[in-house]
């Protein structure tokens, strides 16, 4: 079993996470309060652990690499598509702070639930759980500086493009059921992309309009 400490210390002296902003948030956010209470031990582990419907927080690792690639600054309005525990958005709050927007989409009512309850302190109240398939984007408060997918895409939407600013970042793992590859595409112009692969990972499949039956 692992500390906070002990994961900050990994990520630094191998370099995976060298963005300061990211590393502060991950020792500010409590993710001992977004696991289920019989996981709380495990907290700090580097696995993905078991919430509820089958669905899963990512591994620390997986999400300091996803938070990082999204570059996000103070200020910053970002979407999430799979709220899940509300750890991911809760990094994000704290990374964008007062100024900044984070907006968190969940398909599954009792998740939204879960997100809600594990975000309803004060210091995440820059955070905003919305109900809906994701899949589509959120267009209501595009465009967005950054659009962060936690969920396994069989394709990247055409909408989470469109949604977001030129310069911005969209973060999405593609692939199949079993294995995706963690894309970060930033939007040059407005028409055109840069995709760089940050490796295989492996998420909870992506449902709704874009994802899979
Ligand atoms: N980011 C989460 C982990 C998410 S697991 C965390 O930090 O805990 C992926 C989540 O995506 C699941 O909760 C799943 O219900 C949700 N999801 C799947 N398809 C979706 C869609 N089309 N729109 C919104 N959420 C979706």
């Amino acid at each position: 079993m692992q500390t906070k400490q002990e994961l900050i210390r990994y990520w630094k002296s191998s370099g995976i996470i060298k963005d300061k902003l990211v590393l502060k948030a991950f020792a500010e956010v409590k993710r001992e309060q977004f696991v289920l209470k019989e996981y709380k031990g495990q907290a700090y582990s580097d696995i993905a652990l078991p919430i509820i419907e089958g669905q899963t927080i990512s591994q620390p690792s997986t999400v300091m690499i996803m938070t990082q690639a999204l570059e996000a600054k103070k200020g910053n309005k970002i979407l999430e598509i799979g709220a899940g525990s509300g750890y991911q958005a809760a990094l994000l709050g704290r990374i964008v702070g007062s100024k900044g927007r984070i907006y968190t989409t969940e398909i599954i009512h009792k998740l939204v639930e879960f997100a809600k309850e594990n975000l309803r302190c004060k210091e995440y109240g820059n955070v905003q759980i919305i109900e809906t398939d994701g899949s589509l984007g959120l267009g209501r408060f595009a465009p967005y500086d950054g659009i962060i997918v936690t969920a396994a895409c069989p394709s990247v939407p055409e909408e989470l493009i469109s949604q977001l600013k030129v310069g911005g970042i969209l973060v999405i793992p593609v692939g199949d059921l079993y294995m995706q590859n963690i894309l970060k595409i930033r939007k040059i112009s407005s028409k055109e992309t840069t995709t760089e692969n940050l490796g295989s990972f492996m998420f909870v499949p992506l449902r709704g309009k874009r994802g899979w039956r």
